[in-house]
């Protein structure tokens, strides 16, 4: 099913939802409960929820008593290992109060280039769905080969949302929706929905945003969006603390209608060389 409008969400069949490391981590933690509930009701309306989210190394930091973001990878993926437990346990802990099971999914990009462990993480998802757990997807951080970027999971969860054939993927950012121009700058207005084809040639993006917890800001967003848009996978792009509306199909963020063909093998191996380009470009 695809969806054409962000009022078709609470119909979709099934939807992955992705959320970064500073909406739920330091200040914001208390989002992760309110992330949850939103998360819980879609369940509970029958659809299929996978969620991305990153916050293994945020929340590893403190533990460590490491106070910024390490510029070595081998304590990013210490802190990425202590954390990502942590991170679950929370998960685990506010989604029981739901009566929701969860799974901890963890894939690297590798993953994703060889079609045999694809098949077989797309396969294990699909039975996760089946069973009605919810997974929690991650990078595999501690095994990562390439340094730990701000905006992976961005890339991952577009890379899942077309794995699985989602019927939409919601980024979850710390912004409301798309701006023209930077938000904070005078005068930025958002643009509610942007057409498959648009270039968005008049849209003045800020640079990748570095705030010591790792996010990638709109451009890994926006690389993201298109990523799955190009497979077939619309994509709303809103807050965290709009998820709830959002999930209700309320009129928040910002919609990339897809493309009209329906995801299959082939557009995801053309997602796929997309992500290379990015991977390469960056
Ligand atoms: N996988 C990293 C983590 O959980 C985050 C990567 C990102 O910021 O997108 O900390």
């Amino acid at each position: 099913m695809s969806l054409t409008t962000r009022s078709e969400i609470p119909a979709a069949r099934r939807i992955v939802v992705k959320i970064g490391s500073s909406s739920i981590t330091g200040d914001r933690e208390h989002q992760l409960g309110h992330l949850v509930s939103a998360l819980a009701s879609a369940h509970e309306r029958g659809t299929e929820v996978v969620l991305v989210s990153s916050g293994a190394i945020a929340t590893g930091l403190p533990l460590l008593n490491l106070d910024g973001r390490p510029d070595d990878l081998a304590t990013s993926q210490a802190a990425a290992a202590v954390g990502q437990g942590r991170l679950m346990y929370r998960y685990e802990s506010a989604l029981d109060a739901f009566g929701i099971v969860t799974a901890q999914v963890l894939l690297t990009a590798n993953d994703f280039e060889e079609r045999g462990h694809r098949r077989h993480a797309q396969e294990a998802i699909d039975r996760l769905l089946d069973l009605r757990v919810l997974p929690i997807v991650n990078e595999n951080d501690t095994v990562a080969t390439h340094e730990i970027k701000f905006g992976d999971n961005d890339r991952l969860a577009a890379l899942v949302a077309v794995l699985v054939r989602a019927d939409a993927l919601v980024l979850l950012s710390d912004v409301d929706a798309l701006y023209d121009r930077p938000p904070e700058r005078a005068g930025a207005q958002p643009i509610r929905e942007v057409a498959f084809d648009d270039d968005l040639a008049g849209v003045e993006v800020a640079p990748v945003a570095v705030n010591g917890v790792g996010t990638g800001g709109a451009v890994t967003k926006l690389a993201s969006a298109r990523l799955a848009a190009e497979a077939g996978i619309p994509v709303l792009l809103t807050s965290a603390e709009q998820v709830g509306l959002a999930l209700r199909g309320a009129d928040v963020g910002t919609w990339f209608h897809a493309a009209e063909a329906a995801p299959d093998e082939l557009t995801t191996t053309g997602a796929l060389q997309t992500i290379e380009v990015f991977t390469h470009e960056s």
